[in-house]
């Protein structure tokens, strides 16, 4: 497999097994995403895109078909290899934040670190203080996410995605809580410190305007993934 791919997924199907019943969710995807490069994923509620992004990020393993993170075969990781690999390459944005409530703003920037065995030196606390600042929100980095709003929270939680300067982001339909002026402010500042980080992102939504933005474009429907151009 060409390490020219951040990312490689071949054939990924995911079927739901109920006690009646058999729910097709995924029907044999494959597609690739390339270094710095943005790709989004749109679909409408229900069609699998958690789904896959989950598959992606190797938190569901009950798939077949094979996920290449880098050179990497994730689905063929054992436990250690894959947290190890999520938490030095991977960043991922959920709609609702998932903030530690206890913890700051800076605090909870920090934690990709420290949960990779780096020591908090000032230099990285600097860089993560920095980070904060470039999204606006110097000012809130001892607020703790309850005194945050949601834009801020989201913009946090985007921060702690790409504080390791990962090689790949995924997010989740990262705006999809907020109004759309608000969204559309958190996206375009994403959007900025993904370019300079040339970090590859792929995103989710069901907004087509945020998907507009995007390098490449799909849309999931009926189970399968197709390019569209908008
Ligand atoms: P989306 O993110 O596009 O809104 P999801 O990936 O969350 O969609 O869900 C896709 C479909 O899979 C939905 O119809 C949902 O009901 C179903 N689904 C999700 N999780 C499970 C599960 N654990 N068991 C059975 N069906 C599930
Ligand atoms: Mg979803």
């Amino acid at each position: 497999m060409s390490s020219s791919y951040v990312l490689s997924c071949d054939k990924i199907s995911k079927v739901y097994r109920q006690a009646q019943s058999e729910l097709r969710i995924l029907n044999e995807i494959s597609f690739k995403v390339r270094p710095g490069e943005t790709v989004s994923i749109t679909g409408s509620s229900g069609s699998g895109k958690s789904t896959l992004l989950h598959i992606l990020a190797g938190l569901d393993k009950q798939v077949s078909g094979e996920v290449y993170i880098n050179d990497c075969q994730i689905n063929k990781l054992a436990d250690t290899s894959l947290c190890k690999l999520r938490n030095t390459q991977l960043g991922f944005i959920y709609q609702f934040h998932h903030l530690l409530l206890e913890f700051t703003a800076l605090e909870n920037i920090l934690l990709p670190l420290i949960i990779a065995g780096k020591v908090i030196t000032q230099p990285l606390r600097d860089e993560a203080m920095q980070l904060l600042s470039r999204l606006g929100l110097e000012n809130r980095h001892s607020h703790y996410p309850a005194q945050l709003s949601g834009g801020e929270r989201q913009r946090v939680a985007i921060a702690r995605a790409i504080v390791h300067k990962p090689r790949l982001v995924f997010a989740d339909e990262p705006t999809g809580n907020l109004d759309n002026h608000t969204s559309n402010q958190v996206l375009e500042v994403f959007l900025q410190l993904q370019a300079e980080l040339q970090t590859s992102l792929v995103i989710v939504t069901h907004d087509m305007g945020i998907a507009s933005k995007t390098q490449t474009k799909y849309r999931l429907h009926n189970g399968s993934l197709e390019q569209i151009t908008i």
